[in-house]
C-alpha cells in the first residue's frame, strides 16, 4: 500500500525527536534538504554571537582571553565534538577548516611513515572523495615526494601494497551518500601496514562514529555542516593519543607552543592535539560552533546518535520509497545504497540530462537540496538531498517528493532561468 501525506504526520505526532526541530530557525515554506552542505541556524547562535560582539569584545576586552575563557575555545568545544566521534577529552580541537586540518595530519603521517617505515611512499584515497581533500594530498604529494594513487572503493583492498603509507577516506561520500565501514576498513589498512585517515565531514552528527573502537590513526571533519556551526565554521581534528606527541605538524604557529606567553625565539610543541592549533583563534565563528555542536548534544537525553541515527535512516528509506511510488517513470536512478549500513544522512538522485535544473526547479518552490556535477557513466550528475534528522520530519519529505513530481511531470524545469548556472552550485 502507498504512502499517504496522513501516515507522514502520523510519524511526526509520534517521533520522540519532533521537539527538537525547535532549536533550529527554519524559514517558512522552506523543507531545507542541504544540511549536509551548510547546517541551519540553531536560535540560540544570534543571541550567544551578539552577547560575544557587544560583552565579551566590545565590554570586557582584552581580558576577555582569561575571563570569558577564549583561550580554551578550541579544546572546550573540542571536547564536545570528541563525544560524537568516540574521541576521549582532551583529544580534539576544534581549529581552522577541514582542507588545513587534513594538511597538518597527513603531513605528520607522512613523518610517521617515514621515521618507522621508509619504504612507503604512497597514499591511497578514492577517486570520488571530496576534491579540496585529493588537492591537498596531490600537493603535499609534490612536496614530500610521495605518489597519491586513486582507486574505486571495491579496489582498495588490493591498492594496499607494501608501498603505501597512508590510506585516506572520507567516510561517507559526499556525492552518493554511500558510507564506509569503518572499523572493517581501518583493519585493512592497518593489516596492510599502512595508517588510516578519517575525513567525517559527512559523518560528525549525521552517523554513529567510534574512532576509539575502530583503532583509526588521524581524523577532521567538517562544522558547518551537521554540527550547524554556521557558514565557515572551524572544523575540527583528531590525532590518537599513540600519534599525538610523536611529531609536530608543519604549521607550527604559536597557539601550538607548549608555553606560547613565554614568547620564545624556538617553538617547543605543546603535548598532545594542542599541538595541532596553529595561530590565535576565530572567537566569534567558536561560539557559533559550540551554538551548533550543542544542537546535536540536545539530543542526549532523547536517545543521542542511536535515536537521531534511527530516525536518519527512517527519513532517507521514507523519501527513497516516495519516489520510487511517485515519481516514475522520469528516469531518475538512484546512486545511495539501499543496504542502512552503507548509507549516510542523505540520499542522491541521478539524472542523465536536467539534474541541476530540476535542482533549481525545486529551490524555486522552496525545496533545498543542491547539485553535484558527475564527469562519467559511473560519477553521474547528482541532485543531493541531505536529512539532518534534528530538523527534518516526515511531512517535509512528502512535500519534497510531492514537488520533486510536479517538477517532472508539468516539465518545468525546462525553463531558461532554471538552466542558468550559479557560481556556487
Ligand atoms: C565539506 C567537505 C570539506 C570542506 O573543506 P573546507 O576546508 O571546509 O572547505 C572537506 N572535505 C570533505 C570530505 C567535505 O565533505
Amino acid at each position: 500500500m502507498n504512502t499517504t501525506l496522513q501516515d507522514c504526520r502520523a510519524r511526526d505526532a509520534q517521533d520522540p525527536l519532533r521537539a527538537l526541530r525547535e532549536l533550529f530557525h527554519i524559514p517558512n515554506n522552506t523543507v531545507y534538504l542541504d544540511g549536509n552542505s551548510l547546517g541551519a541556524m540553531p536560535r540560540s547562535a544570534p543571541a550567544r554571537v551578539a552577547d560575544v560582539v557587544t560583552r565579551e569584545w566590545g565590554a570586557d576586552l582584552i581580558q576577555s582571553w582569561n575571563t570569558n575563557g577564549w583561550f580554551q575555545m578550541p579544546g572546550k568545544v573540542g571536547d564536545k565534538i570528541a563525544r560524537l566521534i568516540g574521541a576521549a577529552p582532551g583529544t580534539v580541537v576544534a581549529t581552522d577548516s577541514t582542507s588545513v586540518n587534513l594538511f597538518k595530519v597527513l603531513s605528520a603521517a607522512f613523518h610517521l611513515a617515514s621515521a618507522d617505515k621508509p619504504g612507503r611512499k604512497r597514499i591511497v584515497s578514492e577517486r570520488s572523495n571530496f576534491p579540496t581533500d585529493l588537492y591537498i594530498a596531490e600537493a603535499l604529494c609534490k612536496e614530500r615526494g610521495f605518489e597519491l594513487q586513486l582507486v574505486e572503493p571495491e579496489e582498495i583492498a588490493t591498492a594496499l601494497t607494501p608501498d603505501v603509507a597512508v590510506l585516506m577516506l572520507t567516510h561517507v561520500n559526499y556525492r552518493t551518500g554511500a558510507m564506509h565501514d569503518m572499523p572493517a576498513v581501518t583493519a585493512t589498512a592497518h593489516q596492510a601496514g599502512a595508517l588510516m585517515l578519517w575525513d567525517l565531514a559527512h559523518s560528525a552528527g549525521a552517523v554513529p562514529v567510534d574512532l576509539t573502537a575502530a583503532d583509526a590513526d588521524y581524523a577532521v571533519g567538517c562544522g558547518y555542516k551537521y554540527l550547524n556551526g554556521g557558514p565557515g565554521a572551524p572544523a575540527f581534528v583528531w590525532v590518537h593519543p599513540r600519534h599525538a606527541d610523536r611529531f609536530w605538524q608543519p604549521l607550527a604557529g604559536w597557539w601550538g607552543h607548549a608555553t606560547p606567553f613565554e614568547f620564545t625565539p624556538d617553538y617547543r610543541p605543546a603535548a598532545g592535539i594542542t599541538r595541532y592549533q596553529c595561530g590565535t583563534q576565530p572567537m566569534i565563528s567558536l561560539a557559533a560552533l559550540e551554538c551548533g555542536v550543542d544542537t546535536v548534544l540536545a539530543a542526549d537525553a532523547l536517545g543521542g546518535m542511536a535515536a537521531l541515527r534511527r530516525k536518519s535512516l527512517a527519513l532517507t528509506d521514507l523519501f527513497i520509497a516516495l519516489v520510487h511510488e511517485r515519481c516514475d517513470g522520469h528516469g531518475l536512478g538512484l546512486a545511495t545504497p539501499l543496504d542502512h549500513a552503507q548509507r549516510g544522512s542523505q540520499v542522491c538522485l541521478t539524472k542523465d540530462e536536467g539534474a541541476y535544473a530540476i535542482v533549481q526547479a525545486l529551490i524555486a518552490r522552496g525545496v533545498i537540496g543542491d547539485f553535484r556535477a558527475g564527469d562519467d557513466q559511473r560519477h553521474k550528475d547528482i541532485l543531493r538531498f541531505g536529512f539532518t534528522p534534528l530538523y527534518i520530519g516526515f511531512e517535509d519529505v512528502w512535500h519534497a517528493v510531492e514537488h520533486l513530481r510536479q517538477v517532472l511531470q508539468s516539465g518545468e524545469w525546462q525553463r531558461p532561468e532554471f538552466n542558468t548556472k550559479h557560481a556556487v552550485t
